[in-house]
């Protein structure tokens, strides 16, 4: 940090994510600021740099985390470069915000987070769904105990993937492609948001569209058990262009449905069905990712915890990880 107390940010990747979302709710945060870039391409790294007013850009990552101007990263790259970006990251002293999944294997994960925690740096996992004002109004009516005894819920990542996003996502295996990697560890951390616990078992099918070569699944469904007799079936698909996403969470007496809730931008419709009727909930939507910044901050500035930590980004990584064992040896997964 500097003497002014800023929290400057290096972002590691010339992502989308970062442009279309992040770098805008760094910026928006009083506390903060994007100073830098890194891109292995010097192209995009100077054009990057330009479109979003950066006062440097980097092509090498040891660069970037030499600069003194910079005291904390955002890692957006594809997900095999998450690990070792992270440790040397922490290496450096910077703190971390990464993007999910934390990366490729339980132990790869694992050492970052050993990494952070020997830095004494925070190191953040972006599972922003946790933040959405949505996600939060349902996670309320859970615990008012409105629904009663809750024994079932759905899920549905129900989307199509646009040209850009799917350049890697559905054409290198080697990045960390596919949904289960993309999507299923969204579901997986909201669903431990919700219910504050960890699932026990997973099951899961999962097929290759002709748009997906090298045999990446684009299209599965996973059932999951959590504590206390709890079913979860999830449908996570790339195929998908006008079915809309979906949460529901079913209780002894009630039912709460969020429509349009999965995704990024601030929307989504929340209904709760009871004896009582049907009753539509306000949500005063927000930015998701405001808040993973104002968590992170808070954490940096040692008043809080991360919206999602590393170990958040450990556990859904695990979960997805056996989510994607069940589905090829078409055995159930219990943890
Ligand atoms: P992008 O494909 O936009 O960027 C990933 C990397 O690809 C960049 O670091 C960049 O490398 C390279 N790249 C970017 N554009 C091009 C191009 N035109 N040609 C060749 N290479 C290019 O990834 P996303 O923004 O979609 O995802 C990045 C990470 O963020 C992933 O881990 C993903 O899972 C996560 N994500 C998370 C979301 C969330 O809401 N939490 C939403 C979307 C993504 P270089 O940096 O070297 O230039």
């Amino acid at each position: 940090m500097t003497e002014q107390g800023k929290i400057k940010w290096g972002l590691i990747g010339a992502s989308n994510i970062a442009k279309q979302w992040l770098a805008g709710s760094i910026n928006k945060h009083p506390a903060c600021d994007v100073v830098s870039v890194y891109s292995r391409d010097e192209k995009r790294a100077s054009d990057y740099a330009r479109e979003l007013k950066l006062q440097s850009y980097h092509t090498s990552l040891e660069s970037l985390l030499a600069d003194p101007d910079v005291n904390a990263v955002y890692i957006s790259t594809t997900n095999d470069k998450h690990r070792e970006e992270a440790i040397a990251a922490a290496e450096a002293g910077k703190h971390i915000l990464c993007e999910k999944p934390l990366t490729l294997s339980a132990a790869d994960a694992e050492a970052m987070v050993e990494a952070a925690r020997k830095a004494g740096v925070v190191l953040a996992t972006n599972h922003h769904l946790r933040n959405m004002a949505t996600h939060r109004a349902i996670k309320d009516i859970i615990k008012s105990g409105e629904l009663g005894e809750i024994t079932s819920a759905r899920i549905g990542f129900t989307v199509d993937l646009p040209g850009d996003l799917a350049r890697w996502r559905l054409n290198d295996p080697s990045t960390g492609a596919g949904v289960v990697l993309d999507l299923t560890v969204h579901d997986v951390d909201l669903l431990r948001y919700y219910f504050d616990a960890d699932p026990v078992a997973v099951t899961a099918m999962g097929l290759t569209s002709g748009r997906a070569p090298h045999g990446i699944k684009d299209n599965v469904m996973s059932i999951w058990e959590f504590p206390g007799r709890l079913l979860v079936v999830c449908q996570d698909t790339f195929l998908v262009p006008f079915g809309g996403t979906a949460v529901e969470i079913h209780g002894t007496k009630g039912s709460v449905h969020g429509a349009d809730v999965l995704w990024q931008k601030p929307q989504g419709r929340i209904t709760v069905r009871t004896q009582a009727g049907t009753r539509d909930v306000p949500v005063d939507h927000v930015v998701p990712y405001d808040k993973t910044i104002d968590d992170f901050v808070d954490a940096v500035r040692g008043r809080g915890k991360p919206s999602a930590d590393g170990i958040d980004g450990l556990k859904s990584l695990r979960f997805a990880l056996a989510a994607t064992q069940a589905m090829d040896t078409g055995r159930t997964v219990r943890f």
